[in-house]
């Protein structure tokens, strides 16, 4: 068997909080939807999915119905071992009540955990205040289900490493960098390298992974399997598969992460090795 240390995980987003059928009519948003799309990302390599629903108008929510449909509707399909990551946002000004519910009552295996307040897309404030967060760790904790730290500045890997510090969260640590996020830092590799470094200043031992919105997608898609990372795709991110081709499919994102690992010489990790790699 290879060996762990070669394997990249990918991460599937198909739904998010934003894309419409107006933006791409491929992006899954009922609970059928979601699973069935789900399923095809977990046959195409897919070891993580992080679900998040909409209402019945389509639109950003924490219906908690809504999240127990579709993680029932994935975990009725048997042969399907994906790793459930719930989002713990939904969108922005959510209930706080609402947003701990879904995994906390779920229980999947991981959660979302945005290490910060930012203002989102030059629109509206994202937040994430210490007393949520502080909350959110520990509950996370008491559930079992591992955080993935999204950071979309650097500003929040120290806000992390502070709730490491206090025991809010624990070592190892995962870290998803979400970059190209207007608000957020820009997609480059630079800025890459710069968050992967104070990454290992201040959370040595830490897994991480990236992906970049936008006109930086593939350029954090190459760099972070250069530098070692894994890799999360998916209609949460872009709607767009490249300039002017809007995506067929989350699996189709899916298909092509796992052939940009395998031309590296790297190889994708099941949902099995998944759970291996983040100690779930
Ligand atoms: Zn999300």
């Amino acid at each position: 068997m290879a060996q762990i240390s070669n394997k990249r995980i990918i991460t599937v987003a198909p739904t998010g909080a934003w894309p419409t059928k107006e933006n791409n009519p491929n992006v899954p948003l009922t609970p059928k939807e979601i699973a069935e799309d789900v399923y095809e990302c977990w046959q195409a390599g897919a070891a993580i999915a992080h679900i998040h629903i909409r209402d019945n108008e389509g639109k950003a929510s924490m219906e908690f119905e809504k999240f127990r449909e579709t993680v029932a509707l994935i975990r009725e399909k048997k042969d399907c071992d994906i790793v459930l990551n719930l989002t713990t946002s939904g969108g922005v000004n959510l209930l706080e009540e609402d947003r701990l519910r879904p995994f906390a009552e779920l229980m999947p295996e991981m959660a979302s955990y945005d290490c910060g307040t930012m203002n989102w897309q030059h629109t509206t404030i994202f937040e994430n205040n210490p007393a949520f967060l502080e909350k959110l760790g520990l509950l996370m904790q008491e559930k079992n289900v591992k955080p993935e730290i999204e950071v979309f500045d650097p500003g929040m890997i120290y806000n992390a490493a502070y709730y490491i510090k206090k025991g809010i969260l624990k070592t190892p640590a995962h870290f998803q960098f979400c970059m190209g996020v207007a608000g957020g830092i820009a997609a480059t590799t630079k800025n890459l390298v710069f968050m992967l470094d104070c990454m290992n200043e201040v959370a040595p031992g830490s897994t991480w992974s990236a992906f970049g919105v936008g006109k930086g997608a593939m350029e954090i898609l190459y760099a972070t399997i250069a530098l070692g990372g894994h890799v999360r795709v998916g209609m949460e991110d872009n709607v767009l598969y490249k300039r002017g081709q809007p995506a067929k499919s989350n699996a189709e994102f899916v298909r092509r992460a796992k052939r940009v690992i395998e031309e590296f010489t790297c190889e994708v990790a099941t949902p099995a090795e998944a759970r291996e790699i983040l100690g779930l």
